[in-house]
């Protein structure tokens, strides 16, 4: 099994295509709702309808939480966004949601004394500019908005995030071992798991707390096992790689000023890996196959490729790897039980 972890600056992303979640950092609506909705329909969409192409694409080569979460809401949305590359447009939502995170992360750079409401605040139009800088494609967000004012209502928006932050959290009681931390795990299966965690604590009898911050709202309670999915997901890379299950995985939802705690089992880590295991034979099927099924639901809302998903009347680019035709064996055989555990 080879793990590792290093230092990375969020770029909005935890893979390289992971800003592409529907609604931005509103992102715990798209995980709960394709939880909810189940990996088994997304394998059984998985069928059918295959497109030709030329070998020009690279087959995905690691899961990451959120593009797990688009292939259990619709294998064709994985496909735009992992193997065609589509690009998506920012959304305000998804910007604003980078900035806070930006702001939180950074916080912590000064003493814990110092790290008051009024010092995160003052921190914004710096990360708001160093972010046009790494991100040049944000500022097409306000490009018809030459009187400043949709842009100073975004920015106030971002300014009550950070200060909910602070009716939720402590940072002057907290020293995070972990910021941002990018995590890459591999599995005996060879399945490599990979992810941006916004917060590791650990604690003085070493154990492990992982935090996410999410700029949306809390979800439904019927929704709350979804949203833990990504989290789940983080313990387990988290168990991989450090041979520790995470005491407390702890999703604070600035939008909402909710608190949302669990505290996993290796039966849960054990229960995500299969249900990623076989997640990721569907996809390794639908990849040779190049079946890749739209499945709408209310979230087709959110995404941007409407234009070329029959659902919507359009036509998807020309598939860019080879395939082979379905039915014929595979090593891995057919896909079964993507929504184990
Ligand atoms: S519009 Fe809906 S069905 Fe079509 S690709 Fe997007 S999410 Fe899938």
């Amino acid at each position: 099994m080879e793990t590792s972890t290093e230092g990375a600056a969020r770029t909005g992303t935890d893979d390289s295509a992971e800003a592409a979640v529907p609604a931005g950092r509103t992102e715990a609506v798209a995980p709960a709702a394709a939880e909810a909705a189940g990996a088994a329909e997304a394998v059984a969409a998985v069928a059918g309808g295959r497109a030709a192409g030329v070998a020009a694409a690279v087959p995905p080569a690691s899961l990451s939480p959120s593009r797990a979460s688009d292939f259990m809401q619709c294998p064709l949305l994985y496909r735009f966004r992992v193997i065609d590359k589509l690009p998506e447009k920012p959304s305000e939502a998804a910007t604003r949601g980078t900035l806070v995170h930006a702001v939180l992360e950074r916080l912590f750079d000064a003493p814990a004394t110092e790290r008051t409401a009024p010092r995160a605040k003052s921190l914004i139009p710096g990360q708001w500019d160093r972010l046009r800088e790494t991100k040049p494609e944000v500022v097409e967000l306000f490009a018809d908005d030459p009187e400043g004012e949709r842009l100073a209502r975004w920015l106030a928006e971002a300014e009550r995030l950070v200060e909910r932050w602070f009716t939720l959290e402590d940072p002057t009681r907290l020293e995070p071992a972990e910021r941002e931390l990018f995590v890459e795990a591999r599995l005996d299966s060879g399945l490599k798991l990979r992810g941006i965690i916004d917060r590791v604590d650990v604690a003085p009898t070493g154990e492990v707390r992982i935090v996410d911050y999410k700029t949306g709202k809390a979800p439904r309670p019927e929704y709350a096992e979804g949203a833990l999915f990504q989290m789940k997901f983080y313990a387990l890379v988290v168990w991989r790689l450090k041979r520790v299950v995470p005491r407390r995985l702890q999703l604070v939802y600035l939008g909402s000023g909710d608190v949302l705690t669990y505290d996993p089992v290796i039966a849960d880590l054990e229960r995500v890996e299969r249900k990623l295991l076989a997640l990721w034979e569907a996809i390794r099927q639908a990849t040779e196959t190049g079946d890749w099924r739209p499945r709408p639901t209310k979230l087709c809302g959110w995404c941007d490729h409407q234009a070329v998903c029959p659902e919507f009347g359009g036509t998807p680019p020309p598939y860019p790897l080879p395939v082979r035709e379905a039915g014929l064996s595979s090593a891995g055989g057919p896909a079964r039980g993507a929504a184990a555990g």
